[in-house]
């Protein structure tokens, strides 16, 4: 995960703090969690979301969409197990 933070954009690093501060004191995922986080970060949900689907295009084989010269995004091919 090292090189995904590194290249992480700074609002997916604060979705990520956010979440694990919320879990210093709510340690599942349910309705008081997540109303911590947004009171943490009030973007929290967007944040989150964003970061769901750049971690799924990441994982699918695609490239760093904020990297410079970023080939254009191709559809992702399904991938043998
Ligand atoms: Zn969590």
């Amino acid at each position: 995960m090292d090189g995904v933070f590194r290249e992480a954009p700074e609002a997916f690093l604060r979705m990520i703090v956010a979440h694990e501060l919320a879990h210093l004191k709510e340690r599942g995922h349910d309705r008081a969690f997540y109303q911590l986080c947004h009171h943490i970060e009030p973007d929290y949900a967007a944040l989150e979301f964003a970061v769901r689907a750049w971690l799924c295009w990441m994982e699918s084989g695609g490239t760093n969409p904020w990297a410079q010269d970023a080939p254009a995004p191709q559809a992702p091919g399904l991938r043998s197990a």
